[in-house]
């Protein structure tokens, strides 16, 4: 499945920058964090709670920092987003600075009109990311936003009917929602767009809510099963690693000992310029000052970023490249 902008022979090129900036050990993908206000009410996430008076603080160009980076991949973040009237600049901005990159948005969804999408998909995105973690109104209550979910179903096929291609759903398996999982694999499916799943955590502000207990390991075994079964069948629906998706169990079931690599092969800038190896972690520096991450013995969370960055580079993750010449797939699923 092509993108109108990827060709396949985009995808040895940007294989030659992911393994230049592999073997001189710099970030592959940049999350700008353009914002940390958000709109929504996520029990596991208190970016919500920031002061609105931290919007004075945040940068207006991100330029300078994606020039100096000049990752493969760049993700625009937050917080919230399409909070930032003046995101449409930012992003168009970054993609001047950078030649060769794949530019996504990550969003609730819940302000993203088939308009906006417009704007921002001319000003350089390449693909949205959208959040989901149920297809029912499960969704507008975990996220605070009441008929969210049926927005986004309304959004997508508008925004795929003004020629934007590049859409996913980002989805937490979680505790309540392992039922969720394929169908809204099979939704996606309908609607053209890509999947990419990631594990809850309680990292972000200790809440439990979501953790998958143990006791759920064979449900949880059993829907992965099913989903690199579908991925097998559906090639470029979902969008992570088999490695990814196979080595979930073994994140609840508390074996995963291998240090993270987080900060080496991905980095988050904050709304002000500084860097954390990871969205649940202090900043150290400003971009300015950058200096390389070395691995850590942290294993509080299996964020597909994380566990992504630890996938080897196995035959079916280039098969899973050329099914959809994204280069995020190398990556982040
Ligand atoms: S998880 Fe995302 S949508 Fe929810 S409060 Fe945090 S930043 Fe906002
Ligand atoms: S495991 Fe890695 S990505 Fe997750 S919280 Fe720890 S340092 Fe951050």
């Amino acid at each position: 499945m092509l993108t109108k902008e990827f060709k396949p022979w985009h995808v040895p090129v940007f294989l030659a920058k992911y393994a230049y900036l592999t073997a001189t050990r710099r970030p592959v993908l940049v999350h700008f964090e353009v914002t940390m206000r958000c709109n929504a009410r996520c029990g596991f996430c208190d970016y919500w709670k920031t002061d609105p008076s931290a919007k004075a603080t945040e940068l207006t160009s991100f330029a300078d920092a994606a020039r100096f980076f000049n990752p493969m991949v760049i993700t625009f973040t937050g917080g919230e987003p399409t909070l930032r009237k003046d995101l449409e600049d930012i992003v168009s901005a970054v993609n001047k600075a950078v030649r060769l990159k794949y530019m996504t948005l990550i969003t609730h969804g819940g302000m993203l009109s088939p308009e906006r999408g417009r704007s921002l998909w001319k000003s350089g995105i390449n693909q949205f990311n959208i959040s989901l973690d149920y297809l029912d109104e499960r969704h507008d209550k975990a996220r605070g936003i009441p008929g969210l979910s049926a927005k986004i179903m309304k959004a997508i096929p508008r925004m795929r009917e003004i020629g934007i291609s590049g859409i996913r759903f980002n989805t937490v398996i979680k505790r309540d929602n392992l039922d969720q999982l394929v169908p809204i694999v099979a939704r996606a499916r309908e609607l053209g767009c890509g999947v990419n799943f990631s594990c809850y955590t309680d990292a972000k502000n200790g809440s439990t809510e979501g953790v998958i207990e143990r006791e759920q390991t064979q449900q949880l075994e059993e829907t992965i099963r099913e989903l690199l079964a579908l991925k097998k069948k559906t090639r470029g629906v979902i969008t992570n690693s088999d490695y990814y998706l196979e080595q979930i169990p073994r994140y609840v079931r508390g074996e995963i000992t291998e240090p993270c690599r987080s900060g080496m092969r991905t980095i988050h800038v904050d709304p002000m310029g500084r860097v954390k190896r990871c969205p649940d972690f202090p900043t150290d520096f400003h971009w300015t000052e950058f200096r390389k991450y070395e691995p850590i013995n942290c294993n509080a969370c299996y964020y597909a970023c994380r566990g992504e960055a630890q996938a080897p580079l196995r035959f079916s993750r280039v098969r899973d490249v050329m099914a959809t010449p994204r280069p995020l797939a190398l990556l982040h699923g």
